[in-house]
């Protein structure tokens, strides 16, 4: 017997006619590229993304091209983002840290018809259109008045594209199972390998991440995504904070703690999501100049770990909650939130601490566990860590052209490639990147767990840690330090620091010093260029 309820798409148009219905005066504000703060709202945004759906439907571009974007947050991004679902096709969001040559290779790969670029990215786009023979238009996401000098040809400014349309266009009629959006993972082993979101996985995503156990949003909240839109649809928030209708506070080219700061305080921002190096920045600017944090409730962190005496600072010194968060781009992202269940409470004091450590639960839409390498799995004891396995209608089935056909098996489920423990509770934590865990005599060593502690320390700004060959261990930890300006805390200083707060076998054999750790275009520390870097070191003692 079938059900006698309507077939409704879930189909991201509806999402922001939504939003312009019911919230058409909501604000979205931006600091914009050019400048100065701009405002708009879900009613406006909507008829221009109307706008944008007909110009690229006039221009010939059909339902299935993909359409690059190349832009920071900003509602001129949200526009061409639901223009560009509107009219059938898919939006792909090109990370602009990743080199010329890598933007170039991924935009040949998906085909790109069309690119929407910030005036910033423009000597980008100079160096990676003619590698791309698939582009055909240009749009800069600004006026007349601010286009830069290009050689390139079919380049136009956004606002005067949009000045010669009206908007009097009918969504094109998407089927839910229709690709949506692209974003490609950022390849640190191999090429990269693109995500391809439907329709229904994004807007089934966008419910899941409101909830007030998962991001927590509502119309009578504020929100800022610092995590880019480029960045796994910013975290879900491009699709679910105008299903909810929250005010939205994009900010465009600037992230550094001031920026970030001014924005939190005059647009009375309630909840803010972004990766922990974000948060370093301001905390470090609000330290320095001794400003509160009155009107932030939230903070949501996400995308590499979050420390714990991130945690505390925000608790202790500015009365804000922080939700530890993680996600991968083939989970659209957001796979699991550290929000309290009843039972958690009232936790306090380092119970409250352990337990934000972890990276929360699954919301209702993902399905997790964890396997050992021959893919049994293993309990929920907290301790146990094996390889994390997920599967959710807003997973990934695949990779766009059947690149990285290992990670997926038969009963659906997505290897994640990272190593977690899953508590009796259902808290998870990640301890490492399967290819990043130490494996010492055997036994495996959290390099997540380490670097956590160390960088609790107070003289240390940044702290990572790698294998390195041992002749009797095969490996051990090697603890990589970058000291925060002024402070000279010795090797000694530092292990005493940590002795007793983890297994013993599992303490680093020795610490460097360095200028800088390197990093990922997402902000990662990358391990692998790290390890490269320490090839030829040998522990003293070995
Ligand atoms: P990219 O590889 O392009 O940076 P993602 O942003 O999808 O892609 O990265 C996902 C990975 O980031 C996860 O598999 C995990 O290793 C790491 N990660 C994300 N959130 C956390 C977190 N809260 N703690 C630890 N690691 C995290």
């Amino acid at each position: 017997m079938h059900g006698l309820m309507q077939d409704w798409p879930l189909v991201c148009s509806r999402i922001i006619d939504y939003a312009g219905r019911q919230f058409p005066a909501r604000e979205v504000v931006d600091r914009s590229i050019e400048g100065p703060i701009r405002r708009t709202n879900y009613g406006q945004i909507r008829i221009r993304a109307l706008k944008v759906a007909q110009g690229l439907a006039r221009e010939g571009f059909k339902p299935g091209d993909r359409i690059g974007t190349l832009a920071w947050n900003s509602s001129r991004h949200l526009e061409a983002w639901y223009g560009i679902m509107g009219m059938g096709g898919v939006y792909h969001t090109l990370n602009p840290r990743l080199f010329p040559d890598q933007i170039a290779w991924i935009m040949n790969h998906a085909e790109d018809a069309a690119l929407f670029a910030d005036i910033t990215f423009m000597p980008i786009v100079e160096k990676v259109a003619p590698l791309v023979k698939s582009l055909r238009k240009v749009i800069v996401l600004t006026d007349a008045a601010h286009m830069p000098e290009t050689k390139l040809d079919n380049v136009v400014s956004y606002e005067e594209w949009l000045g010669g349309l009206d908007g009097d266009y009918t969504w094109y009629d998407s089927a839910e199972a229709d690709a949506s959006g692209m974003c490609y993972t950022s390849g640190t082993t191999g090429d990269p390998k693109g995500v391809v979101y439907s329709h229904r996985s994004n807007v089934l995503h966008a419910l899941i991440a409101a909830q007030v156990d998962a991001l927590g949003l509502g119309s009578r909240e504020v929100v800022l995504p610092v995590v880019p839109m480029f960045h796994a649809n910013a975290w879900s928030i491009a699709h679910s904070a105008p299903m909810v209708g929250s005010k939205l506070v994009m900010p465009g080219a600037r992230m550094d703690g001031e920026a970030i700061y001014e924005l939190l305080d005059t647009e009375k921002v309630t909840l803010s999501a972004a990766v922990p190096t974000v948060w370093l920045m301001l905390l470090q600017y609000l330290e320095e100049t001794g400003k509160k944090l009155p009107h932030l409730r939230k903070v949501v962190i996400g995308g590499s770990a979050c420390p714990r005496s991130m945690t505390q600072k925000f608790r202790d010194n500015y009365d804000v909650d922080v939700i530890h968060a993680w996600g991968m781009t083939e989970m659209s992202p957001l796979g699991s939130l550290g929000s309290l269940k009843p039972q958690m409470a009232d936790l306090t004091g380092d119970a409250l601490l352990d337990l934000k450590e972890k990276q929360g639960y699954a919301p209702f839409g993902v399905e997790m566990k964890i396997t050992d390498d021959d893919n049994r799995e293993l309990t929920w004891d907290g301790k146990t860590f094996g390889r994390l396995k997920v599967r959710g209608p807003a997973v990934a089935k695949a990779y766009y052209g059947g690149a990285g056909t290992d990670q997926f098996d038969d009963e659906g489920w997505f290897d994640t490639g990272d190593v977690a423990h899953i508590d009796a509770d259902g808290y998870m934590q990640i301890t490492d990147r399967a290819k990043d865990v130490i494996k010492s005599g055997g036994e495996w060593i959290s390099t997540i767990d380490l670097e956590n502690l160390a960088v609790g320390h107070p003289d240390v700004a940044e702290a990572a840690v790698i294998g390195v060959v041992h002749p009797k261990w095969d490996e051990r930890p090697l603890l990589v330090i970058v000291r925060k300006p002024g402070r000279e805390p010795s090797k000694e200083e530092l292990l005493a620091y940590m002795e007793g707060k983890v297994a013993k076998w599992w303490m680093p054999d020795d610490v460097v010093f360095v200028e800088e750790i390197p990093h990922t275009a997402t902000g990662k520390i990358q391990k692998i260029t790290l390890r490269e870097q320490f090839k030829d070191y040998r522990f003293p003692t070995a």
